[in-house]
């Protein structure tokens, strides 16, 4: 990492690095805009529509769509189906990233997200299974991939559930 030259492909904006647990984006503010790795939405979008976008950009393999913010080639403008509408993006098929507006991110309906923490008023045992819960969900998301930076990240997020239920 460490590459914050980005530039966005539609107003030529320097493009700011977003970090979080989930992992990383770049977004132009002026254009409402983000590029966003696969991985990324495979993690907090459902299944069914990123699947679809993946499939629609890696097949279209058509040069339709703005230049890719990590390889600067001509990316695939792809348009898939979702309960709102429609959800456009451009697809980069070898960096395996997408470009696309924040409406058509929202178009796309989040994955279920684990409850927010009230933990301070759950019983010892509902504690332990919380913790349980989210250790689970999160090893079976690291098992998926093969990201060190990535499961480091996760592991400092479990972290702070933990200090949070000693609490
Ligand atoms: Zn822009
Ligand atoms: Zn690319």
């Amino acid at each position: 990492m460490g590459r914050l030259d980005r530039r966005c492909p539609s107003c030529a904006g320097a493009l700011a690095l977003h970090r979080d647990v989930v992992g990383h984006e770049w977004r132009c503010e002026p254009c409402s805009s983000a590029g966003v790795p696969i991985s990324r939405l495979r993690r907090e979008r459902d299944a069914v529509a990123v699947s679809q976008l993946w499939a629609a950009g890696r097949g279209a393999g058509l040069a339709s769509g703005l230049p890719c913010i990590s390889c600067s080639k001509p990316s695939s403008r792809v348009t898939v189906h979702v309960p709102d509408g429609e959800a456009s993006a451009d697809v980069c098929a070898r960096c395996q990233l997408a470009w696309l507006s924040d409406a058509s991110l929202a178009r796309i309906p989040e994955r279920p997200r684990p409850p927010s923490l009230t933990a301070n008023e759950l019983p010892p045992e509902a504690k332990v299974a919380y913790a349980q819960a989210i250790v689970s969900m999160w090893r079976d998301r690291i098992r998926e991939e093969n990201d060190r930076e990535r499961a480091v990240a996760v592991m400092e997020g479990v972290a702070e559930v933990v200090s949070r239920l000693a609490r």
